[in-house]
């Protein structure tokens, strides 16, 4: 049995309020618990509730408040991969970015044109690179539009920022950008309209373990400390950097499954619109990206050996100056400027073992099977999440002979032509500042009409969370009402742009009259 989700757009049903969830997952029995609400854990959620099932999936944070919004933000077939001979990889990733901006999600996941400076520095040589471009393409079917060389000047025009250098020659090529944790929140919440019940801030330490077989799992209330139980005929981990830990709570004898490499990146203030990304290659396969993002411009990424406690990763200053060195291989000193750094990231990649160099590794998926039956998975890319999530919904509810998931993509909540809802927006709400209307279309979709339609009774809900930004305070009540948002955290940085803006504290300000009463403060929350 398949289950048709409501029209887009339109929630059925009441949002649950933080003490409904804990109220259902405490007492019913669910067939699939799902441990991670990062894209794997959402992914899978969504496709196993598509298929009927009774879904539970809690996160020890905040949904998507770890890898998940700490990625490049990129929906591609991963050009890069096509230099590592990953040919099926490459063709599978462009399949699913596709079906992710067609259909999935097209206010989320939006075309982008990139840029390849090659100069006589350069670890490729022009035809070397126009050649990869053209079989980018093809194994894409070439549907993205012209690439291959591009004359300097429009090179310029596109990425104000490129260093201007008449040696070089410049590639063009087509991908996708994303907003990943507002991805992973609209998937959690049409998994949530199709029935399935999912909790923030709710720390699993332990696992139910009954005749040998995983039962359910042993469940903290991050906010309030309370203890519960869940329970379900199967378990998924999808605890991405976290998933040995919660393995060797299965079995404490189990081996690693997987390595991790650190990935920061900076968002600088750009003085000019760029319509185009700037990939530069770097020796040992690696590249630089410099991302056009709802006005900023997102530098990355790194890739090191990390072996301490997830919890812990930071961008550090080493970072930030790897990162503006790298980037000044391909932009003008004024642009990689520290003085432009507004903010900072940095998240894990969960590696398969083996390999020699984190950054030669293929990003594959590893998908093992514990003792007691639990199944975990990590790794892969946000680009295949929902076939990912469609894979392990499918091994979850075959191992408890429930009907499986439809494998054919769907539409999320509020998946709509954002240029659509731009408009709309516009027409019913004047009050909403310039630029709030397509920022909005952007990251809720038709979900935008909601978003606002508290706005109509309280104009100051149109006010910008900090001046000049597109943030508005209604996006703030959403968050709390409707997002499950928690803490100023996770609306200044999941739900809205305001802290990747650089605006943490004044943002903080703003929103915390929007916050649950009982919420804890942001320090004294233990996540992991
Ligand atoms: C630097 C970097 C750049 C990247 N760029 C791209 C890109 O541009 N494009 C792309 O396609 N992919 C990219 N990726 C890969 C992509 O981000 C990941 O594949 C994806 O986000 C992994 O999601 P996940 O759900 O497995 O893990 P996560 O998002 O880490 O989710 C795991 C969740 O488990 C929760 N958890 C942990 N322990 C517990 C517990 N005990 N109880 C309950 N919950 C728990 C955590 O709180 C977390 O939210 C990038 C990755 C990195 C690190």
């Amino acid at each position: 049995m398949s289950v048709t989700p409501p029209a887009p757009g339109r929630p059925a049903a009441a949002t649950p309020t933080r003490a409904e969830r804990l109220e259902r997952l405490a007492s019913e029995p669910f067939d699939l618990l799902v441990i991670g609400g990062g894209a794997l854990g959402a992914s899978t959620a969504w496709a196993a509730a598509r298929a009927g099932a009774r879904v539970a999936l809690v996160d020890g944070g905040d949904a998507a408040g770890a890898t998940s919004s700490a990625s490049s933000k990129l929906v591609h077939g991963g050009l890069r991969y096509l230099g590592l001979g990953d040919v099926k990889l490459v063709r599978e990733a462009h399949r699913e970015r596709r079906w992710n901006a067609r259909l999935v999600a097209p206010h989320l996941v939006r075309p982008l044109q990139f840029i390849l400076p090659v100069g006589a520095d350069s670890p490729h040589r022009p035809a070397e690179l126009r050649l990869g471009v053209f079989v980018y393409a093809a194994l894409s079917g070439f549907r993205d539009g012209r690439t291959g060389r591009l004359d300097p000047a429009e090179a310029y025009t596109l990425a104000p920022g490129l260093l201007r250098d008449a040696g070089r020659t410049y590639v063009a090529y087509h991908d996708h950008q994303t907003d990943d944790a507002r991805l992973v929140l609209a998937a959690l919440r049409t998994a949530e309209l199709l029935g399935a019940v999912w909790l923030n801030y709710a720390r699993v330490e332990g696992l139910r373990i009954t005749g040998g077989a995983v039962g359910g799992a042993d469940v903290v209330d991050a906010v309030s400390g309370a203890r519960f139980a869940i329970s379900a005929r199967t378990v998924v981990n999808a605890t991405g950097p976290w998933v040995d830990h919660i393995r060797r709570l299965e079995d404490p004898g189990a081996a690693d499954s997987v390595r991790l490499s650190k990935g920061a990146h900076l968002v600088l203030d750009c003085s000019e619109p760029w319509h185009a990304a700037v990939t530069s290659p770097l020796p040992e396969g690696r590249v630089s990206f410099a991302i056009p993002w709802h006005g900023l411009l997102l530098l990355g990424t790194t890739d090191e050996p990390f072996e301490g406690d997830p919890a812990t990763v930071r961008p550090t200053e080493a970072d930030q100056a790897q990162i503006l060195a790298e980037a000044a291989t391909s932009l003008a000193p004024d642009v990689v400027s520290p003085a432009r750094v507004r903010s900072a990231f940095a998240g894990l990649r969960v590696l398969p073992l083996g390999g020699t160099s984190t950054a030669g590794t293929r990003r594959e998926t590893v998908i093992t099977v514990g003792k007691a039956g639990m199944i975990s998975v990590a790794g892969g890319k946000l680009t295949t999440w929902r076939r990912i999530g469609v894979d392990v919904a499918t091994r979850a509810l075959a191992s408890i002979q429930l009907a499986l998931p439809d494998a054919d993509p769907a539409p999320l909540v509020g998946a709509a032509d954002p240029d659509a809802v731009t408009a709309g927006l516009r027409r019913l709400h004047p009050g909403l500042p310039e630029g709030s209307a397509a920022h909005l279309a952007g990251l809720y979709g038709t979900l935008a009409y909601d978003v606002l339609e508290p706005a109509r009774l309280e104009p100051e809900l149109y006010e910008p969370i900090v001046p000049g930004g597109p943030d508005v305070l209604a996006q703030a009540r959403y968050a709390v009402e409707q997002e499950a948002a928690v803490r100023a955290d996770d609306i200044l940085r999941r739900r809205t742009t305001v802290a990747l803006r650089g605006f943490e504290a004044e943002g903080r300000e703003r929103v915390s009259p929007f916050l649950p009463a009982r919420a804890a403060s942001p320090d004294d929350t233990q996540v992991h």
